[in-house]
């Protein structure tokens, strides 16, 4: 077997020809690298400005800090703020209000009722709060309803039903009668309790509280039953009490449904 061996200026070329053909290949493994890491980039670039714009399901937290940026920048579209509903359990952190001979007092029944309402309207998404009867929070109270719960007294063994009443002078009178007359029917409707209309008392429409709060927050006060008569409806049945509230005050805020 013979081999051949090759002249000096040959194998120069060879070498040559290598060291080329080496060159070639680094600088297309470059071009490569560079192509794919443009290719990373410009994609990239393309996703985070996709989403820039509100995306509620994002979980990215830089899109999530881009998301935010946009929005601040941009007045909101749908998000309104929750509507604000106060509710006085009547004699909370101040007195028992009236007591049954056997000890029932109003007020276990008035709390009991009012952080049922709240309960109702906070699932409904509400801004809803319980407030004593004398509540600091009271003076200027901004709020699109404020409705104050009590009830009545054990001494008319005989006396059944409930009674709503808003300020005598309102300063949003026709405000005032649609949150007392969505009461009124809906509570009605819950309950089956018949409705005093002309018992409402002075001090009803005299309540403290309407004089408190500020005059364009529409406020109202339900006397939901009396102590005796109605007491397994109050006491018993609570929910369906709280259910004619908090549809009352719905009605009054969202309109009857169509
Ligand atoms: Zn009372």
């Amino acid at each position: 077997m013979s081999h051949r061996k090759l002249p000096d200026r040959d194998k120069d070329a060879l070498l040559r020809t290598e060291a080329l053909e080496q060159a070639q290949r680094i600088s297309l493994i470059l071009l490569v690298i560079i192509g794919a890491a443009i290719l990373l980039l410009s994609g990239r670039a393309v996703f985070l400005r996709l989403n820039t714009a509100p995306h509620p399901e994002s979980t990215s937290s830089a899109v999530a800090i881009l998301t935010q940026s946009a929005r601040a920048t941009r007045p909101p579209i749908t998000s309104l703020p929750p509507r604000r509903v106060g509710i006085v359990a009547g004699h909370w952190q101040y007195d028992s209000g009236a007591v049954c001979p056997d000890g029932l007092t109003e007020v276990e029944i008035n709390l009991d009722v009012a952080r049922r309402v709240a309960a109702l309207l906070l699932q409904g998404g509400y801004n809803v709060e319980v407030l004593g009867e004398f509540s600091p929070k009271l003076q200027g109270y901004e709020a699109d309803a404020l409705v104050s719960i009590h009830t009545d007294s054990c001494n008319i063994p005989e006396a059944s039903g409930f009674k709503v009443a808003r300020v005598l002078h309102s300063a949003v009178p026709e405000e005032e009668d649609r949150l007392v007359e969505c009461l009124r029917q809906e509570y009605e409707r819950a309950t089956g309790l018949y409705y005093h209309k002309d018992s409402i008392t002075y001090d009803m429409q005299e309540y403290h509280a309407f004089y408190e709060i500020a005059p364009q927050t529409p406020g109202a006060i339900i006397e939901i039953g009396f102590m005796d008569a109605d007491r397994v409806l109050l006491t018993e049945h609570a929910d369906l009490v709280a259910e004619g509230i908090a549809r009352g005050i719905i009605c009054f805020l969202e309109g009857p449904p169509e």
